[in-house]
């Protein structure tokens, strides 16, 4: 096959005609915040010993009957609600056959032809306009155990923590265009799943996952193109180059006459490129069937009015509440309501200074600079981040009471950020609080009229930009600590004194 720098005139010439649209849909399996399992008492804590947190149901012993956590539905509801979808007064839970170690039933339970939510959708922002994307379906099921390889040579060993662990699988249809539309839809529907406080939304820790089916289509048409379904992206940078290179590919391989096949792909990030992992399957390969251990899931009406009614503040809703109740412009709006626990940060700010542009301000600017430069933006939460809110309230107040100026407060923040002190202290132990005493700022800029003759007689000659340099001077004395109105003020009176 020939790559398109090296293709045939012929194709060359068609390549240039035919333009091609990207078609892609999204499943993404959140892992729900329940104490237990979805169907024993096996707690669901992060990081025990391996498998501590196992029992006879979910390491799949022979006669064991499995009773379904009432949260899971319940968490399943919440989602489904919030994501405009129907919720089915009665859904069954089925049995997906296939044979894998981590799997020691042989089956994984999970929902197939009666999902719990169906006919949903999410808008998503994108640059000004809003984007709709359908949701398939919602469905609830229980995670699978893990394998560990490569420990102790040849041995792999199974850790069954995980198995049995609730899931919500989130399928989109295939309205996804592009991969910025894949991204602020992930985005988007995380943060929802944070409001509702039922998934924390970590892609790192796995409690977030995504695969991808990623196709493309000559431009005009509506027969969807053969898809590939890619696995193993485990952050959204994985997720947008993953598509990408898919979408290349694609392109590439119909360009040139190729024919694509229907399979499963790996991201592999150390090659940045994806590969073959299996044909794909087929829904008829797993033998779905109703499981006879568990009866269907009735739900009555009563229940699901209750819970619409205790569903919390939804990311539209706290971003146009910010924009009235805070006077803050769309954008910023949309950057701090987009995760919970940043708006969080932010209305936990306020109420230690009541400014919200300045913190709004701080957050969207130095914060998220601060976080990206130390690679921390995707991975942690800003409770866990060490300038608390009420810190940087504090640093923001000082600003205000002429306390620090605007450029000191930066270096207090990153010393903030080092340490988590609160910034009195570190403006206190630096010395770096704000000279704003007239005779001390007159005193700086004595010393330093004294000290340039020439550069006085040159402004007093009328060369204006002298007056810049001498200001620079006096902040360089005074180690950038004068209040630089003052100095300004000074100075032009003590020039215009002719001293
Ligand atoms: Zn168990």
């Amino acid at each position: 096959m020939s790559s398109p720098r090296t293709g045939t005139k012929r194709n060359l010439i068609y390549k240039a005609v035919m333009k091609y649209e990207t078609v892609i849909g999204l499943e993404v399996h959140a892992q729900l915040l329940t104490q237990s399992k979805i169907f024993c008492g096996c707690s669901t804590k992060f990081g025990q010993a391996p498998n501590q947190s196992t029992c006879p149901i979910c390491t799949g012993f022979p006669g064991v009957l499995p009773v379904l956590n009432k949260k899971v539905v319940e968490f399943a509801i919440r989602t489904g609600l919030a994501s405009n979808c129907e919720i089915a007064c009665s859904s069954r839970l089925a049995r997906k056959n296939y044979f894998y170690p981590d799997l020691p039933k042989g089956y994984q339970i999970s929902q197939y032809e009666l999902p719990i939510c169906t006919n949903g959708h999410i808008d998503v922002a994108m640059n000004g306009t809003v984007k709709r994307i359908r949701l398939t379906r919602i469905h609830m099921e229980e995670d699978a155990g893990k394998n560990i390889h490569d420990l102790r040579g040849d041995a792999s060993l199974v850790d069954l923590n995980r198995a049995g662990i609730p899931l919500l699988e989130i399928v989109s249809e295939p309205d996804i265009r592009s991969t910025e539309e894949a991204r602020n839809y992930l985005r988007t529907l995380r943060a929802i799943l944070q409001y509702l406080e039922i998934c924390d939304g970590n892609m790192e820790e796995g409690s977030f996952r995504c695969d991808a089916n990623v196709s493309v289509r000559p431009e005009g048409t509506t027969a969807l193109g053969t898809k590939v379904e890619l696995k193993n992206l485990n952050s959204f940078k994985a997720v947008e180059k993953a598509i990408e290179f898919e979408i290349r590919r694609h392109i590439e391989t119909l360009s040139d006459g190729g024919r694509l096949i229907q399979e499963t792909r790996l991201w592999d990030p150390d090659r940045q490129e994806t590969r073959s992992m299996r044909t794909k399957e087929f829904a008829h390969d797993y033998r779905y069937f109703p499981d006879p251990d568990l009866l269907p899931v009735v739900i009555d009406e009563a229940w699901i009015g209750e819970i619409r009614a205790s569903l919390p503040e939804l990311p539209d809703g706290r971003k146009a509440r910010f924009m009235s109740q805070y006077d803050i412009p769309a954008y910023d709006a949309e950057l701090l309501t987009s995760r919970k626990d940043i708006a969080d940060y932010f209305e936990s700010a306020l109420t230690t200074h009541r400014n919200p542009k300045a913190i709004a301000n701080w957050i969207t600017g130095e914060l998220f600079r601060l976080l990206k430069d130390r690679k921390l933006d995707e991975k942690v939460y800003i409770t866990e981040w060490p300038v608390q809110a009420n810190n940087l309230a504090a640093m923001i107040a000082l600003i205000a009471q002429g306390k620090i100026s605007g450029k000191i407060a930066k270096t207090v923040f990153e010393a903030m950020a080092d340490s988590g002190r609160s910034p009195q202290e570190i403006v206190a132990e630096k010395g770096l609080e704000q000279v704003s005493d007239s005779e001390s700022i007159e005193k700086a800029i004595d010393q330093i009229l004294a000290a340039h003759p020439k550069q006085v007689a040159d402004y007093q000659a009328g060369n204006q930009k002298i007056f810049g340099f001498l200001v620079g001077q006096i902040m360089k004395a005074t180690q950038g600590k004068a209040n630089p109105q003052k100095a300004n003020e000074i100075l032009k009176r003590k020039l215009m004194e002719g001293n």
